[in-house]
């Protein structure tokens, strides 16, 4: 596969990797062993059957390939771009032990750009479920929904569909355009999405289950933790959430970085997206990290990627304060060492000159979509996909410990499995959720 040069990368948003060519395409599948117990479907968290699409790749048959993919995978388009396939799928591949692993994840690619996405012709049946939540999770419910039969309408608070897909991941890795025509496939569907819609606050959780027989919370995690240090409100200072979302497709000329300092905070994946899209607008980027390499929760791809790209760490730094008069300038932080596996502090001082300063340091649930409801928490554990309220189904990042595309597309499976044995034998309980909201609302 063809991978763009750091020097090259740098220079706008486009894509890095490229899809095989058809006699690379080829080469890579003919490697296959075709296992007769093969690990790689077990490495894959949405158990696609990596063996069958690859040997019908071998016999020309794109079309094919593809709906094998889509039988457990209903967004290929995402993961195919995006999955950690090196630590799922092809981690698993027997090939790995003694040299290269298949490229399962550039063969997924390859097949999904080589053939139609299947239209799903699922029988327009007469129940409805709503989804809170148009990113991954909630796309994937609703295709898995449709293919049962089941009318899936999405309710998307932003105003735009797609969720982190399209709001964080840098189009370097998943370009806007594939969000946006994975959508219109979708509404072409037949499934209705309504946006600028916010669960919470348009209506209650209790009002969508009046005129819905099931709900399915697929909210991620859309609020980003602060940092509330002295300084906190200067200008310069911004969200991980707010810079992806105005930023991370190079949208024309609105930021000028050239010789100017930005400083991300974070070390998980979320800061190498933030400070590769930064060093793209021209700024000398440096990520900023409380703990040291080896604890540093990043993908190691994402961090070499990033480190080719020209990005500098500074490790085991705390932020005590954001100086400025009223744009940022520097940022004060306190050296951390390690004691008995503890971060502590040394009260030694630094500090480091910053133009722009990105907080990614972690997101979390945001409860609001509850308010106005009698519904309070979620279900404790990841397997279960139900809440306490009967009839509202929860998935994706909002549930998952793991906190990606391929968890956030098997967790909306398994809340959906959940959903047609709650419509099958939940007439009672969707009367007592649809009740219950305005009992308590009206003091019954
Ligand atoms: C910078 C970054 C890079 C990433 N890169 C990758 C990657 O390369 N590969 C990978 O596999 N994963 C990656 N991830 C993780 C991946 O994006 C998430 O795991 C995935 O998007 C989770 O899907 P989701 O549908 O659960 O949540 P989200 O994608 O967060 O979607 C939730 C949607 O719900 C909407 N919403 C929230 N509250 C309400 C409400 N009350 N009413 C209506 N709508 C609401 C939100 O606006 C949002 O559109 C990345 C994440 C980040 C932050
Ligand atoms: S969805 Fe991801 S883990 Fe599964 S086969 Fe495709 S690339 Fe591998």
């Amino acid at each position: 596969m063809h991978v763009l040069e750091p020097k090259e990368r740098i220079k706008s948003f486009e894509e890095i990797e490229k899809c095989f060519t058809k006699e690379q395409a080829m080469e890579e599948a003919n490697r296959c062993l075709q296992c007769v117990n093969p690990e790689c479907i077990k490495g894959c968290p949405a158990g696609v059957n990596c063996k069958e699409f690859i040997q019908k790749i071998r016999e020309g048959n794109m079309q094919g390939a593809l709906n094998t993919i889509l039988l457990e995978n209903p967004l290929p388009c995402f993961t195919s771009r995006g999955c950690n396939a090196e630590a799922q799928c092809e981690a698993k591949c027997i090939l790995g032990k003694t040299g290269e692993p298949i490229s399962i994840r550039a063969l997924e690619r390859f097949a999904v750009e080589n053939s139609e996405q299947k239209k799903i012709n699922g029988d327009t049946g007469k129940k409805k479920v709503a989804i809170i939540g148009s990113g991954p999770a909630g796309m994937a419910a609703a295709l898995e929904l449709k293919k049962k039969g089941v009318n899936p309408t999405i309710m998307e608070m932003q105003d735009n569909f797609g969720g982190l897909a399209v709001n964080a991941i840098p189009g370097y890795r998943i370009p806007k355009k594939v969000t946006e025509e994975q959508v219109k496939q979708m509404q072409e569907q037949g499934i209705e999405m309504k946006k600028n819609f916010k669960v919470g606050e348009n209506q209650t959780i209790g009002e969508v289950l009046q005129n819905f027989d099931a709900v399915v919370i697929a909210t991620g995690e859309s609020s980003s933790k602060k940092i509330e240090v002295k300084g906190s409100k200067l200008t310069g200072i911004i969200s991980w959430q707010e810079f992806l979302k105005k930023y991370s497709h190079g949208n024309g000329n609105r930021l000028n970085g050239e010789g100017k300092k930005c400083v991300v905070i974070g070390g998980g994946d979320t800061a190498m997206d933030c400070a590769r899209t930064a060093l793209r607008y021209g700024y000398g980027v440096v990520i900023a990290y409380r703990k040291n390499l080896e604890f540093m929760p990043c993908r190691k791809k994402e961090y070499l990627e990033a480190l080719e790209e020209g990005i500098k760490f500074e490790y085991l730094l705390q932020p005590t304060a954001f100086i400025g008069k009223q744009n940022l300038e520097k940022i004060k932080f306190e050296k951390l060492e390690i004691k008995k596996e503890e971060f502590v502090p040394t009260k030694e001082k630094i500090a480091l000159n910053a133009d722009l300063a990105v907080l990614a340091i972690g997101q979390e649930f945001d409860e609001s979509v509850f308010k106005g409801s009698i519904m309070q928490g979620k279900p404790l554990k990841e397997e279960i996909n139900e809440t306490e309220l009967p009839g509202v189904f929860i998935a994706g990042d909002a549930i998952s410990k793991n906190k990606t595309i391929v968890h956030a597309i098997q967790s909306a499976k398994n809340a959906v499995k959940e959903i047609q044995k709650f419509l099958k034998e939940g007439k009672q309980k969707k009367a007592e959720a649809t009740l219950n909201p305005f009992d308590v609302l009206l003091g019954a």
